[in-house]
């Protein structure tokens, strides 16, 4: 997809999004769409309950959306950007590389991101390449990045993993798709780190790992309290004071190395660092520092066919459940139901610093968007002084 076809379809949603926010429009047209395609986990992890609750058997009346009802919410939905896949472990569902052809057939979207716990590396790189194969002859080809999870180096990622044998998997899946990167070249290995208080002090030591293995592209994000994780009350999340610090740091390196990225990375870096720092004001006010827009820009479907504003209310504040509006989003959007959460958001009922959420916010925000502009020249600017 061509640079300027790209911006002119993000600006389309976000003109969308002012639309349905300020009520004109009563369709909905979101940047991204996360899928939450099974609740099947194997992890046990210290800052997520999803596995646990698979164990115990609490999903078993909740199964799986399956393909034919996948397709309907799809077609329904139309056009998205972003396309991120979740879970539970989402290469855990063999048919993955059905619902990602489904997705590329009616969502369109220009960006597919998938986690995973690395448990299963045959199978991840198996999938990976299937996707892939499916992918090539169309329109356009679909950048598709794979984000296995590192919260820790051996033994310590075992342990806030839940599962002994997973940094060994994990090395095995890394080595596997690094070949899958040199056979594809719209194809990207990134490695996310969870940050909680169970690493927070390992975060060098995880960086320099990551850094050594040649891995060009790491993300973190903020270890949160989520309805989707059951994991409410159980105080992961760092306090605002320490996630300050470590954002801090973040920020310097991303700020040091800025100048020398290419245009569009360095404006997807200066994008993270306006959203470090509202990130740590939500946490510190405990509050929407700026407008939320769940629900609007973003939509959840989860793998029992709830459509959330967020993952974060998810259960708690649904918009629908799409199994009993005939997996119509359209429609479902239109519900009183889904109009009562929006209303919970809009009157700020609700903060957190999520990060795919932020971003939007961000683009929805015109002086907060400028401050992204800023950075971007001021920093570029700077280099040149020197
Ligand atoms: S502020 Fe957080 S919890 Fe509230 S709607 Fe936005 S993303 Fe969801």
């Amino acid at each position: 997809m061509e640079f300027k076809t790209k911006y002119s379809r993000i600006l389309g949603h976000i003109l969308h999004a002012y639309g349905q926010y300020y009520r004109m429009i009563s369709t909905t047209h979101p940047v991204t769409l996360t899928f939450s395609v099974t609740g099947r986990c194997q992890s046990r992890c210290k800052t997520c309950e999803i596995g646990d609750y698979w164990h115990a058997g609490k999903f078993a009346d909740k199964p799986d959306l399956k393909l034919d009802e996948i397709e309907k919410i799809f077609r329904s939905l139309g056009k998205i950007y972003f396309f991120n896949v979740s879970g539970g472990e989402p290469f855990l569902r063999k048919d993955l590389p059905e619902i990602i052809h489904l997705a590329v057939k009616y969502l369109k979207p220009a960006i597919i991101h998938i986690p995973t716990n690395a448990l299963l590396p045959k199978r991840i790189e198996e999938a990976c390449r299937e996707i892939l194969e499916n992918n090539r002859g169309k329109e356009y080809i679909v950048p598709f990045t794979v984000k296995p999870s590192i919260d820790g180096i051996g033994k310590k990622h075992d342990d806030i993993r839940g599962v002994p044998g997973n940094f060994n998997k994990l090395e095995e899946t890394i080595i596997r798709l690094k070949t899958v990167e040199e056979d594809y070249p719209e194809f990207h290995l990134e490695l996310g780190t969870v940050i909680s208080k169970f690493n927070l002090g390992d975060l060098d030591e995880i960086e320099d790992y990551v850094h050594n293995l040649g891995v060009q592209s790491y993300r973190n994000e903020i270890a949160e309290e989520r309805a989707e994780f059951f994991n409410k009350g159980k105080g992961i999340t760092p306090s605002a004071e320490m996630y300050e610090k470590v954002m801090a740091r973040f920020s310097a390196e991303i700020i040091r190395h800025l100048p020398e990225k290419k245009s569009l990375t360095k404006l997807t870096e200066s994008l993270r660092l306006v959203y470090y720092d509202l990130a740590v004001k939500v946490l510190k006010l405990q509050k929407q520092v700026i407008p939320c827009y769940g629900g609007i820009t973003n939509l959840h479907l989860n793998f029992d066919g709830q459509l959330w504003p967020c993952c974060v209310l998810a259960y708690e504040r649904p918009l629908a459940d799409l199994r009993e509006t005939g997996y119509d989003v359209q429609k479902a959007i239109r519900s009183r139901q889904a109009k009562q959460t929006l209303r919970f958001i809009r009157k700020r009922g609700c903060y957190c610093p999520l990060a795919n959420q932020w971003y939007s916010n961000i683009l929805m925000h015109p002086p907060t968007l400028s401050r992204v502009i800023l950075n971007y020249f001021f920093i570029d600017s700077r280099k040149k002084r020197k």
